[in-house]
This record gives structure tokens, sequence and C-alpha cells, in this order.
């Protein structure tokens, strides 16, 4: 597709429409790669997984205890045969109306199909024992059977799953080493603005902090990307240029913070367009607008210029470019957790605007969940994601929110 989205001109894009135009522009995932187990956390899956094998690979004992075939009219002493440990097989059928002491996890033998445990058992004297309370025993209790876990050809993980310890769990114990998963995305940040400063350095009159960047570090992290930090531009176009067409060359994805405020983008603007194709999208929403969106370089890198406000920088990061670089990654259509909370407190909103809140829920006794904001909303109040669990998502539709209605949370996760 063209940039076509950016020929909306002035009019304002909803969340909507922007999310649609950004799925339309970035739609191809990188390439994939195999990795070894140990490297899989938090990478993306790139191809459908079928059970190589049953698991458990062979019934067996789910006790310490002993292993029989319970007849219809047990016996009252059982001669015990032997003993079989987890690790070790007994190869002999075990023949009716005798038993084999067996430790967990070690298979059952032959003829074989209930374990009773040790607590059970009493000795009956010559090598054989008595079974206490055999009117409670079950035929096949104790026993996990082959496969009752995940049946061999069964399917276990479809292509695009973020993998969690228990996937990498599940991969191990089908004893799957390697598997193949979408390539890291390579993202490159800078700030921009010559009243930005390191953490570090001193602090001028007239100048701040720049906090940006280890926002974004931490989220990108987090997701995935291999990051490259590429420091602070200072507002000149040139400087501009010359640093983002050296990061166009080797990375997937360049994202810059600042600059891009109405009266002060065209500078950046200049400086984009030079590199490739760019729009300056007016989107709905508080905190975030504007925000610049492109794509640099013959090999069309997503660019995202964000806007200059920290908090902006976080809400346009998690509701605009975290689904492109989870789609990047082989995970499409990407949707953020949303909960049903109701309102602790009048919210403020305006029509025609989704609003980002910063928020606290919480559980009461009743299940019921409650959110509150986090108080002063200003998008440079970085103090008010620090104090938030959620982000609340006021549509459009709302000019604000009364005690007591419900409105929707976005929980932060593993995320931030
Ligand atoms: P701008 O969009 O460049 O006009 O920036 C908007 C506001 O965000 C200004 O108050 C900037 O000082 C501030 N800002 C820009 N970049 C950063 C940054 N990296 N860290 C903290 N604040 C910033
Ligand atoms: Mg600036």
């Amino acid at each position: 597709m063209t940039l076509s989205c950016f020929e909306l001109g002035e009019r304002m894009l909803s969340v909507d429409e922007a999310r649609a135009a950004l799925d339309a522009l970035f739609a191809t995932p990188l390439g994939t790669e195999r990795v070894p187990l140990a490297g899989l956390l938090g990478r993306v899956l790139a191809e459908p997984l079928v059970s190589p094998l049953n698991v458990p690979q062979q019934t067996n004992a789910a006790m310490d205890g002993i292993a029989l075939a319970w007849p219809e009219r047990p016996p009252t002493r059982w001669p015990v045969v032997g003993e079989v440990l987890a690790g070790q097989r007994w190869a002999q059928p075990l023949a009716p109306g005798t038993a084999l002491r067996i430790t967990t996890g070690a298979p059952l033998p032959e003829g074989a199909d209930t374990v009773i445990m040790s607590e059970q058992i009493e000795e009956g004297g010559d090598g054989a024992v008595v079974i206490s309370r055999a009117e409670r025993v079950r035929r096949g209790q104790n026993v996990r059977q082959a496969g009752e876990d995940i049946a061999f050809g069964q399917s276990v993980l479809d292509a695009g799953t973020r993998l969690l310890p228990q996937h990498l769990g599940l991969l191990a114990s089908l004893g799957l080493s390697e598997v193949s998963v979408y390539r890291r995305p390579r993202v490159a940040i800078f700030s921009t603005g010559d009243e930005v400063t390191a953490p570090g350095q001193p602090l001028p009159e007239a100048s701040i902090y720049d906090a940006n960047r280890f926002t974004l570090r931490g989220m990108l992290t987090r997701l995935g990307a291999d990051v490259h930090d590429l420091g602070i531009l200072a507002d000149q176009r040139e400087r501009v240029v010359a640093a983002l067409a050296e990061a166009v060359s080797d990375h997937d994805m360049i994202i810059t913070s600042g600059g891009v405020s109405v009266g002060q983008a065209d500078w950046i603007k200049a400086a984009l367009n030079e590199l490739g194709e760019l729009g300056f999208w007016r989107i709905a929403i508080r905190p975030g607008r504007p925000l610049a969106c492109g794509r640099l370089g013959w090999r069309q890198v997503p660019f995202f210029g964000l806007p200059g406000n920290p908090v902006a920088v976080m809400v346009t990061f998690l509701e605009f470019v975290q689904p492109v670089l989870r789609g990047l990654q082989g995970e499409p259509g990407w949707q953020p957790t949303r909960l049903t909370a109701r309102a602790e407190m009048t919210l403020n909103s305006r029509l025609e605007r989704v609003d980002f809140l910063r928020g606290v829920y919480r559980c009461d006794a009743d299940g019921q969940l409650w959110v509150r904001s986090t108080g002063a909303q200003g998008s440079g109040i970085l103090s008010s994601m620090n104090a938030a669990n959620c982000l609340i998502e006021i549509e459009a539709s709302r000019a604000a929110v009364a005690r007591g209605e419900t409105v929707t949370v976005q929980p932060f996760d593993s995320l931030i």
C-alpha cells in the first residue's frame, strides 16, 4: 500500500484508522532463524509444533508402592517378585496374583494396571505383602497413562506463540533442543532536542534530562528487540539526516522522540522526507499527538517519530509501535489485554478523542474491579506512569465517566 493514510491531510485519524493503516503499512514479518532452547524466552515461534512423542513416553507409576494387575477377587497376600526404580524397566510380564515394588515414574511392566501406594501395604511374611483397606482400591489407580499429557502427533504450539517459561518446559519435555523463531528486530532509538541532556551530564539551565531513550529501551527490550541507542540529536536538519541515513542501513525500525510538535516539525519533516516517505498523523488521542510515521530508505524501514513528552512517548509506543513490532516478529493482529472496571471517581475525558489516563485498578472482596486515576494527567508527568498499574482507555464517544460507571482498563503486563 502507499502511504495513502498520510494523504488524509489535516483530518484527525481515529485510533482505529491509525491502527488499520499501520497494519497495512508494516505487514511483512522479519525472517526466521533456528535458536537453541536456552535462548528462546520471549521469542516468537515461526513454525507450528507437533509432538514427536508421547508424554509420558510409557505408562508409569504415579506413586511409590507396588504395581499389580487388580483382579475381580483380590487375594489376601501378594508375592513380590522384585523391584523397579524410576529410570529402569522391568522387562518380564507380571504374572496375575503377583506384585512388583515400583517407584514414581518407573514404567509399569506388561500385565500390570494398578499401583497401590506404600502407605497401604503391610509386610505379609515370606516376601509377600498384604494390602490394607483393599475395598478402596480402584483398578487403574495411581497410574499415568502413556501420552496422557501430550499424545504423539498432537499439535502443541501454533506459529506466532510468544514463548513463556512454560512453553520452554513443554519444548524441553518433547526433546526439542531448537526451533524456528522470527528474527529479533534491530531497533535504533534517538532522542531529539537541544534541551535534552544525557543523565550523568551536568544539567544546563533550561535543559531537561533525557527520559525517553530509557523508557523506550526498557519497553523494546521486553518486547524482544535488539536495541541500539544512538544518542541525542540536536535540532539540526543536517545532523538528523546524517544520523538517520546511517541508522537506516542496518536496522529494522527507527524510533525518535521529540521534534514533531506542530510548528516545530518542519526540520524533522524535511529531513525525513529526504530519506523516505513520511506522514504526520494527528490522531484523536490524548496524550500523544502528533505522531510521525513512515518508511525510510530503499528497504522501507518502519520509522516512528514519537512526541517528546515522556508520557506521550510511552502511550504511543504501547498503542501504536508495539503492535507493529509484534507484527514484525510474527505476531499479527496483537491486541492489548483489556478488562472492565468500575470507576471509583469521576474521570475526565473529551468527546471525539480516546483518552488514555494513567490509573490504578484493584479487585475488591467480591471480585469487582475498580479503577481510579493517578491524579494529574499532563503528558510530561512521568511520575503518573510510575504510580499507575494500568492505562484507562476512555472511548471517543464518551465525554466523561461518572463514578460507578464501567470503563476499559489495559493492565500493565510483563512489558512494563
Ligand atoms: P518536542 O516535541 O520536541 O517539542 O518536545 C515536547 C516536550 O517533551 C518538551 O518539553 C521537551 O523538552 C520534552 N522532551 C523531548 N524529548 C525528551 C526526552 N528525551 N526526555 C524528556 N523530555 C523530553
Ligand atoms: Mg524538541
